[in-house]
């Protein structure tokens, strides 16, 4: 037996740091906060231990505690006070992102990025302006109180170069009210490019793009739309986001958003597409971020409820995980635990 060869030999207790290939820091990861108009207290929310949705004028403290366990960025998500069938309160100077934004970015040095996309601003819940068929199954909906029976149609939902000019729209309202970089995940075609133009055109040409470039039509979302209230009212998102078969197709969407301008290339979810977000990592020098969703912080949370599992440990070696297979940044809801692990 030749064991010349002995791995075990450099996993020593003050070795494996030295060879320690991956290391996680605080300066890594992204906290994601929802600010609610329709509330005037911080709300749990439910799915999430830990996550609250909070009021405006709550936004200062809740940065402040995400700063003290060592994380420095956040991103913005907004519950407007009312919707409409084209999300216009995502653009409002007096909307609920943008007075959140004022504040922290006046009292923090918090990095505050904002989530671009109208799901939680319209009525129906869907990325973007509805194509006229879907308008009408939407309003023959409301008055029959039937939602579209036919599968396949339903699916075809919102209109996407309707939609570019709104989310132009949304970013220049967010980076005017200081955000330090806009993060567009309505998956609509084109929107990097739309959006690097209108920041352009109205002078914010050093606030970055940090695109949701492959984002899945992903069953481990659940939770985030019990937070933000964005579940879409009737058919799904298939025709936008990605299918989870695809990987080779995310490249192909990673390449029309860095041709467009993309400064930071995102995959979500994280953990179920390691693969993809390994992929992505070799295809471009850009730096790669991914979203560890809620899913796949609800499903750790609820084993460890049940005493099975030890959240420390699985939400570290998960974080882990998402850096080894190559990405930068990471947004998170175990930010803030994790960075005080650290
Ligand atoms: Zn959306």
């Amino acid at each position: 037996m030749d064991l010349t060869h002995r791995p075990r030999r450099l996993r020593r207790d003050g070795l494996r740091d030295l060879v320690s290939e991956t290391q996680l820091q605080a300066s890594d990861l992204i906290a994601p906060m929802f600010v609610d108009a329709t509330t005037d207290e911080r709300e749990p929310i439910e799915s999430m231990p830990g996550h609250e949705r909070v009021p405006v004028s709550e936004a200062i403290p809740r940065v402040e505690e995400i700063q003290a366990t060592g994380v420095e960025s956040v991103i913005l998500f907004g519950i407007p006070g009312s919707k409409d069938s084209r999300g216009t309160r995502a653009w409002a100077e007096d909307g609920v992102v943008q007075r959140a934004l004022r504040r922290i970015t006046d009292e923090t040095d918090v990095f505050a990025i904002t989530d671009v996309c109208l799901c939680e601003y319209t009525d129906h819940g869907h990325c973007g302006v509805l194509d006229d068929g879907a308008r009408e199954r939407w309003e023959g909906a409301q008055t029959d109180g039937g939602v579209a029976t036919n599968e396949r149609e339903a699916s075809l939902t919102v209109d996407n170069d309707e939609t570019l000019e709104l989310l132009g729209k949304i970013a220049e309202s967010h980076a005017a009210a200081g955000a330090e970089m806009v993060a567009p995940s309505s998956a609509t075609d084109g929107m990097v490019g739309a959006i690097r133009e209108t920041l352009d055109e109205t002078g914010h040409t050093d606030v970055p793009i940090m695109s949701y470039a492959a984002k899945y039509e992903s069953a481990f979302y659940g939770p985030f739309r019990d937070a933000a209230d964005g579940a879409p009212a009737f058919g799904d998102r298939r025709h936008y986001q990605m299918d989870p078969a695809n990987a080779d197709e995310a490249l192909r969407e990673v390449d029309l958003d860095v041709e467009q301008g993309a400064d930071v290339l995102m995959v979500k979810p994280a953990l179920p597409y390691l693969d993809v977000v390994q992929r992505v990592g070799e295809r471009t020098d850009q730096p790669v971020a991914a979203y560890n969703v809620s899913g796949e912080y609800a499903m750790l949370q609820a084993a460890a409820e049940k005493g099975w599992l030890d959240i420390d440990a699985v939400a570290h070696e998960s974080l882990l995980s998402i850096k080894r297979a190559g990405a930068d940044l990471i947004l998170t809801y175990f930010a803030e635990d994790v960075a005080e692990s650290l």
